[in-house]
């Protein structure tokens, strides 16, 4: 393949992940979005590894079929509740290979006999050193910030923020040490530890920057690795003069840093504050502490059903719980009898419920749902008044009222469906345990709530069979 047929083949790519982009964006065009950036994929990978430039082409197709493998038994294996664990796992992976890029970018140049380095113009050089010293940082700060992400989504770490003192300080010296560590490496011509030094201090300060990042602002954190992993690719694509690694990074990392700006609007929260690892907070720890709320009660689900056969409407929230339990097929069952019997139901989905950006609208298309009874936050949080019953199934951060009534707790400020305005909420679940912010919810000891402990698809089960 030439040069240029490889060119034209980048830049059909690069059209193709636009378009994908662009059919994400509504759940209508999502599969054939898909497909789009699928295609994409497929012919820059085969015009890459078949273009002039490359070499050990058995190298790569063996490195490419242990990939394959590895890939399709853990895409086979993992359930949709661990795919934000998954996600920031890759993103580590992206992060890793931007530092290896950079440092075999760095071993290359440093290999190169003095008559070729002579020839190379000295703003050519000056260049090339920096992009390997940025790359290697947002690829360390990538790399460790993503297993800590991980970490923290698979239960591994708490979930809690760790809060060093002076902080935020830490982190801006990180940043100031760096850029004094850039200007020594420039101006001693490319000496390796500089470059070395740096990038220990970015694994560091990756992992700070998302340890100090509390439970209930990890959603932010994950479209935010996304998009560090899309400028850590693109910086590879600097150094490895590939411009479809510049394009593809660039439309990675611009499209999750819009997403992280949407979902800290959406959850209230000021974008810098947490790009900069929980930044202005105090880091208040959650309380588990439930001493003083008062009693619950409990109901079966016979009564729930009781209840739903004489609702007008009902409004179901679900939440992450709904996903673990498996538990939408049912619901969709029940919201069909509902339907049948002249109820008005209607799902509200807070953008931040279960463990990814949107989670529930997948698992509700997933069992025939229509979209149109699927409301947004925004367009169902005024309509909880004149509702007479709400299930909310696996949901507790989401529809927590202390983020609005108590200014101390750490979800404080962050909007969230108002359940209890309806005249009844039932509440399902397994146990009084705090959800993904461990924050107690002072929702299940109100007058007008019921609890219906157990698993979320038994207990819709049972009241799917006493319908
Ligand atoms: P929460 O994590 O707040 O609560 C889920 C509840 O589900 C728990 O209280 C748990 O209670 C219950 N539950 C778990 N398993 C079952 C089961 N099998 N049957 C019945 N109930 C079950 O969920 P929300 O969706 O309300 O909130 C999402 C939280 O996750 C927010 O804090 C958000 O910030 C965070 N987050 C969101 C991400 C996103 O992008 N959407 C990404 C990362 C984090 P019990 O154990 O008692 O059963």
């Amino acid at each position: 393949m030439s040069q240029g047929f490889v060119t034209g083949i980048y830049i059909i790519a690069g059209l193709l992940f636009i378009m994908a982009l662009a059919g994400l964006s509504t759940q209508k065009t999502a599969r054939r979005g898909n497909i789009y950036g699928i295609i994409g994929m497929a012919i820059a990978l085969i015009a890459t590894i078949f273009g002039p430039n490359e070499g050990g082409l058995s190298f790569i197709l063996i490195a490419m079929a242990i990939g394959a493998v590895i890939g399709l038994v853990i895409a086979l294996k993992v359930e949709i509740t661990q795919m934000p664990q998954l996600i920031a796992l890759l993103h580590s992976f992206v992060g890793l290979s931007a530092v290896l890029v950079g440092f075999n970018s760095y071993f290359g140049y440093q290999a190169l006999a003095p008559v070729e380095k002579a020839a190379m113009a000295q703003g050519m050089v000056t260049v090339h050193l920096v992009e390997v010293f940025i790359g290697s940082f947002i690829g360390a700060v990538t790399l460790t910030g993503s297993i800590v992400a991980f970490g923290k989504l698979q239960g591994l770490f708490s979930s809690k923020p760790l809060v060093l003192p002076y902080k935020n300080k830490l982190n801006l010296l990180a940043i100031i040490v760096s850029s004094v560590l850039l200007a020594v490496f420039l101006q001693q011509g490319g000496v390796f530890w500089p470059l070395l030094l740096m990038t220990i201090i970015a694994l560091l300060c990756g992992w700070h920057l998302v340890a100090s990042i509390g439970g209930a602002d990890m959603p932010v954190v994950i479209s935010m690795l996304n998009s560090y992993s899309g400028w850590a690719a693109a910086a590879a694509g600097f150094m490895l003069d590939n411009d479809l690694l510049i394009i593809t990074g660039a439309l990675v990392g611009s499209s999750g840093a819009i997403l992280s700006y949407i979902m800290c609007k959406a959850m209230n929260r000021s974008f810098i504050s947490v790009i900069a690892g929980g930044f202005g907070t105090d880091g208040s720890s959650a309380s588990e502490d439930a001493g003083d709320m008062g009693e619950h009660k409990e109901i079966s689900a016979e009564d729930v059903a009781e209840k739903l056969k004489d609702a007008e409407s009902v409004i179901i929230t679900p939440g992450y719980g709904m996903a673990v339990a498996q538990a939408q097929y049912t619901v969709a069952e029940i919201v069909r009898k509902l339907k049948k019997n002249g109820t008005k139901v209607r799902f509200g989905i807070h953008p931040v419920a279960g463990r990814l950006p949107g989670h529930m609208n997948v698992l509700l298309a997933e069992a025939k749902v229509p979209y149109d009874i699927v409301l947004e936050m925004d367009e169902i949080n005024d309509d909880f008044g004149d509702t007479d019953v709400v299930l909310v199934i696996g949901a507790n951060d989401t529809v927590n009222p202390a983020a609005l009534e108590d200014p101390h707790s750490p979800i404080a400020g962050m909007p969230v469906l108002e359940v209890w305005k309806a005249r009844q909420v039932i509440i399902f679940k397994r146990s009084m345990r705090t959800g993904y912010a461990g924050v107690q919810n002072p929702l299940f000891f109100k007058d007008n709530a019921w609890m219906l402990f157990g698993d979320a698809k038994k207990s819709v089960e049972s009241i799917d069979k006493a319908l």
